[in-house]
């Protein structure tokens, strides 16, 4: 589920939007979003593509926001912290 998270140094954001349960079945909901992924969110649901949970990670992480798909969009701040999120995997097979 899209799980509240009420850590974001900016608060949080609520929108109404399209939430897709476990059984597949997606129902319109208010939901408390971390605000400053708040806007991508809801871009994300008005083209259709709903969300189950999200995170902006807070300052201390990259953010994410897991689709109804399973798959994940990871959010880096800039191309620094985007270098150290792929470094992890570029690694050379052992
Ligand atoms: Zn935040
Ligand atoms: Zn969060």
């Amino acid at each position: 589920m899209l799980r509240p998270c009420h850590n974001c140094l900016e608060g949080s954001t609520r929108l109404i939007i399209k939430h897709v349960r476990p059984d597949g079945r997606a129902k319109q909901v208010g939901i408390d979003v971390d605000a400053c992924i708040a806007p991508i969110v809801k871009a994300l649901n008005e083209g259709g593509i709903y969300t189950m949970a999200s995170c902006c990670g807070h300052g201390k992480m990259p953010g994410s926001i897991i689709l109804a798909d399973g798959r994940e969009i990871i959010i880096v701040k800039n191309r620094d912290e985007r270098e150290l999120v792929f470094s992890a995997c570029k690694k050379e097979p052992e």
